[in-house]
């Protein structure tokens, strides 16, 4: 059983932004079977499993939308502008955790693992993959 960590940053260049990351977390693995933990090291984005379809990712921005208003007089807002941010990522996750097969997530066929940004642009956001396995 072998254990392994990296480290994925990521730029991002707008406010609310998906960000498919599944061939990078690929070329990163280099057991064959297993399991991986992908996690996000901020409270303002989110790690999720969904279709890469392009209307579907602006589906999901604007439910995000409707359900978490901007112009709410948040608590959080007081010291720092981005409570909307910080309640997008509470509803989602921070991690998720995966099957590895072949040295590969082992995904769905219409599956993709997405980064969500819910406070950019942001400079070196990272994420902390765990992967166990053999
Ligand atoms: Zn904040």
């Amino acid at each position: 059983m072998a254990t392994e960590t990296h480290s994925l940053k990521l730029n991002t260049s707008k406010k609310f932004e998906i960000i498919d990351i599944t061939s990078q977390i690929n070329d990163l693995i280099n057991i064959d079977n297993g399991i991986i933990s992908i996690f996000s090291k901020h409270s303002t984005s989110a790690i999720v499993v969904n279709e890469n379809e392009p209307g579907l990712l602006k589906d999901f921005e604007s439910c995000l939308g409707n359900l978490i208003s901007e112009e709410f007089n948040y608590f959080h807002d007081r010291i720092d502008n981005n409570a909307s941010s910080h309640l997008k990522s509470f509803l989602l996750s921070s991690s998720e955790c995966l099957p590895i097969k072949n040295s590969k997530l082992d995904l769905g066929t219409w599956q993709s693992v997405f980064f969500v940004e819910l406070d950019g642009p942001r400079s070196n956001r990272s994420i902390s993959l765990t992967i166990i396995g053999d």
